[in-house]
């Protein structure tokens, strides 16, 4: 130890007021103003102080550990991953701290040396903590819609503390808030502020059960339920499924892989704010476990069950539902009834051309292409064989049949044998055969073939008729709009579509 170090007993420091020197030479070199200089460098200043105590004060845990051991008993923490980039721009746009100083106005942060160099520092990772909860900053070029047509740079306004982290060579942004402000911001994007209250509510629980189980899963790090095969692969046959991948070091993104979150650049509407109020800490539950509440657009009459589209563990809660008050499910896995209901118009809660209920769901609806209940998809033998050949690298030569193997309850096709004249193949689950069968993706797999125009037996033309829009799994986001306009309660219509399942409320 050199000459100009000291020695303290720092068991006596945290006891505070008292500094205990067990050198003598110690004792007689010791100042005030050293004494101060100890104390700043071990304890925490009066603002962080503050900020610890407005936060008990909140009922906001402290860290994602203390959650672990007693899942959710008050309202948690999540943490969002924004952007990240070499260098980032950002704008306190209320006094914040980080490492042990008060903070305020623009600063940059940039990726340097493996760390985060921040006024002339390295950091390993940086946090800045808002003191009062009403604190916002501001992140600039923050990327929407990543690979989309519509990806652009914004400048986003976020609630909350910013984290910082090194991520590969770059600079990672993380914003961790409370859970129910993050749920009003991604519900004030995703719904249109004219829908129904009820319906509003039920959004509100889904995005909730689905954040909240996101988070334990992540949390609990059990590596057995994130490594699971999403295909079978034979000679002649590819059964793929695509899930949700999970991110490592925050728990959802900010981009709609996740759900789509612009913190606070725009005003929550009052109205899911309310929402989201109401029904705060509630969540579908099954057998003790937060439910996978999935949904899509519109389930073309009767929903599907999880295993037709996913892996092969069927969700007691996502079973086939008649969407309609009637309970029978007629059996659309027999090729012949599949066949009557696709080309048939039976009633159904999504089975309608309500222009304001469809605007609450579709969020660039168009009133001339309101065809998702039943659709319609013609093609020539060139443009079929052509495409199949495109998608699936393989040449069948031309294309003699589709064939469904396999039927979900919904009538979704989960195994489809395509028949050229130079070879065969089988495909499934039902996103593989959408995306196999078109430019982009057929708006379902529950469709039934008409062949016609034969030439010395091959078929020239192919009418693909089709019933609704998406995975057809869980709450039919159309059918729950009606459900909201016509006046069924937010539980009504959760229950209707996630039978078996209870609303519980996992915190106050
Ligand atoms: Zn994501
Ligand atoms: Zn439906």
């Amino acid at each position: 130890m050199s000459s100009a170090q000291l020695l303290v007993s720092p068991g006596a420091i945290d006891m505070g007021g008292l500094l205990i020197l067990p050198r003598e030479e110690d004792y007689f070199r010791i100042t005030p103003e050293t004494i101060q200089q100890i104390y700043d460098e071990v304890s925490i200043t009066f603002e962080d102080q503050e900020v610890i105590g407005q936060r008990l004060k909140d009922g906001f845990s402290l860290s994602g550990l203390r959650q672990m051991e007693k899942p959710f008993s008050c309202q948690p923490l999540v943490t969002v991953g924004i952007v990240s980039g070499n260098e980032l721009h950002l704008v306190l746009n209320k006094p914040y701290m980080a490492k042990g100083k008060t903070v305020n106005g623009a600063q940059t942060v940039s990726y340097s040396e493996g760390g985060i160099l921040w006024n002339g520092n390295h950091y390993h990772e940086l946090t800045f903590q808002p003191p009062a909860t009403d604190a916002s900053f501001t992140l600039d070029d923050v990327t929407i819609g990543i690979d989309f047509h519509w990806e652009r740079k914004e400048t986003q306004t976020f609630p909350g503390t910013l984290r910082l982290v090194v991520d590969g060579e770059r600079i990672l942004a993380i914003n961790e808030l409370p859970v129910e402000k993050y749920l009003e911001s991604v519900i004030s994007s995703e719904m249109r502020a004219t829908s129904s209250l009820e319906l509003l509510k039920a959004h509100a629980i889904i995005s909730r059960s689905w954040l909240l189980a996101q988070m334990l899963k992540r949390r609990s790090e059990d590596d057995e339920t994130r490594d699971h095969f999403s295909f079978v692969r034979r000679d002649d046959e590819l059964i793929r499924w695509y899930d949700h991948e999970d991110h490592t070091l925050f728990d959802v993104c900010a981009d709609d892989h996740c759900q789509r979150y612009q913190g606070i650049t725009k005003a929550a509407s009052s109205h899911v704010a309310e929402a989201v109020r109401t029904t705060r800490g509630q969540v579908l539950m099954s057998e003790g476990e937060i439910c996978d509440a999935r949904f899509s657009k519109c389930c073309g009459g009767v929903s599907e069950e999880y295993q037709f589209c996913w892996e092969d563990t069927p969700k007691p809660y996502l079973i086939a539902v008649r969407d309609a008050d009637e309970r029978a499910v007629p059996n659309l896995q027999n090729e012949e009834n599949a066949l009557r209901w696709i080309r048939s118009e039976p009633t159904a809660f999504c089975n309608t051309q309500d222009k304001e209920v469809l605007l609450q769901v579709l969020n660039d609806y168009d009133q001339e292409t309101a065809d998702f209940y039943r659709w319609h998809v013609h093609y020539t033998q060139e443009e079929l064989s052509t495409l199949i050949q495109q998608k699936t690298k393989m040449d069948f030569g031309c294309i003699v049949d589709l064939i469904p193997l396999e039927r979900g309850k919904s009538g979704r096709i989960s195994r489809l044998k395509i028949v050229g004249t130079k070879r065969s193949f089988i495909i499934g689950k039902e996103l593989e055969i959408r995306r196999t069968l078109s430019e982009t993706h057929l708006y379902s797999s529950a469709f039934v073939v008409e062949k016609s125009h034969f030439e010395t037996g091959i078929p020239q033309q192919f009418d693909i008729h089709g019933a609704g829009w998406g995975h057809g799994v869980g709450l039919c986001q159309i059918g729950a709009a009606v459900m909201g306009a016509d006046g069924y309660r937010y539980d009504e219509i959760l229950l209707h579509y996630y039978r078996g399942a209870t609303i519980n409320k996992l915190y106050k």
